[in-house]
Order: structure tokens, then sequence, then C-alpha cells
């Protein structure tokens, strides 16, 4: 007996449907970010200073969460210095190493984010929604970096290379053979690789 099996939507319209809202929410996100006087990847990077860890906040780490050049990344870091909001700080016992550290200037627009425009309106989804569209996002973050080959960034503790606490209430990371302070550890790390095979900068 024959099935009749009738669908209400092509599964490959339905699925371009959602590829368009993707990129057009990517493309409003952007758009709003021509704001203050900076465009959207000064505004990337002011966001990345302020979030990565010490090991990161270099500008080869930024030029990797960019998914630039070293030299693009360069010229995005004069323009935020020229400006004020971002500064290179000598490491304390290498002084040959120079990280990347936010002003108080640079934290206080940081405060004016244009991006909270979506963090409202995220918060305005209902919470079942919202849940469910953090999974899926997690899911497909993580399919786009195992197809696009594009770097993961994520935290201490979901990072394969983690080993734990210290005596002294410190956090181990085993690539780098050092202890980190928490509040270091719970930062965005260049280094990072998923524990779990789950996408670090979503989930
Ligand atoms: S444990 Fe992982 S995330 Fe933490 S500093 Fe080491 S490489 Fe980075």
């Amino acid at each position: 007996m024959a099935i009749n099996f009738k669908p209400t939507v092509e599964p490959t319209e339905k699925h371009e449907d959602l590829t368009r809202l993707l990129d057009r929410v990517g493309r409003m996100a952007r758009g709003l970010q021509y704001s203050h006087g900076l465009n959207p990847a000064q505004w990337d990077s002011l966001r990345f200073v302020a979030r990565a860890n010490q090991l990161s906040r270099t500008p080869g780490g930024l030029a990797v969460f960019l998914g630039t050049t070293k030299g693009t990344a360069s010229q995005t870091l004069k323009a935020l210095e020229k400006k004020g909001y971002v500064r290179r700080v000598a490491h304390k016992t290498d002084k040959r190493v120079r990280h990347l550290a936010i002003t108080e200037e640079g934290a206080a627009l940081l405060n004016e984010d244009p991006l909270n425009c979506l963090d409202i309106a995220v918060r305005g989804l209902d919470a079942n929604l919202s849940q469910s569209l953090t999974s899926a996002l997690t899911q497909l973050c993580g399919e786009m970096q195992n197809r696009c080959g594009s770097t993961d960034f994520g935290v201490c503790t979901r990072c394969g290379h983690f080993e734990g606490e210290t005596s002294g209430g410190n956090m181990r990371c085993g690539l780098k053979n050092m202890d980190l302070a928490c509040a270091d550890a719970g930062k965005l790390c260049v280094s990072f690789k998923p524990a779990d095979g789950i996408c670090g900068s979503c989930g």
C-alpha cells in the first residue's frame, strides 16, 4: 500500500530559511557595531582584550580570534591604542613579552557595547526557547568549526589541557605547564582544546 506522505514544507526550503535568518541576524549585529567611532573589528578586539586570559591577550592571539592576518590585527590594535581604549603592558617577569590590556576608558566604553541590543532581544525570549536555541546554536557552532576549520576559544574548565585545581587554589594548565589564577582561568584562551567536543566559544 502506498504511503500518502505530503510534507508541508520542503526540507531544503526550511533549511534555507534558517540559513538566511542566521545570516540576517549576523548582518544586523555587524551593522550595529559602526558606533562610538569604532567599526565591528574594533569592537570585537575590545571585547577580546576584556575577555581573554593573559596568555591569549597578544597581537597574535587577537589575529587568531579575528580570523585575520597579524598585520590587519595590528592595524586594528593601533587604532584602539590611539583612541586610548587599549594599551600594551610588559609581562611581570619577562619584559620582552607584552600583553594587551584594556584601559579604564575602554572598560567604560564596553558598558555601551552596541551588541547589548542583541543581548536585550535574547533576554526577551521565552526560557525554553532560549535553551533550545542555545543548544541548537552550540551544535551549529561545532559543525561550522569542523567543516570550516576555524579556531575554537574557551575557558580552562572545558579544556582538554586542564589539569584541575592546585593545592594553592590556582588552575593548572598542562599545555603551558603553568598555574593560572582563577580569574584568568575563567577567561577565553587561544590555546583552548575542547575536552568534550563541544564548541568552546558557544558552549
Ligand atoms: S588549560 Fe586550556 S584553556 Fe586553560 S590556559 Fe591551558 S590551554 Fe588555555
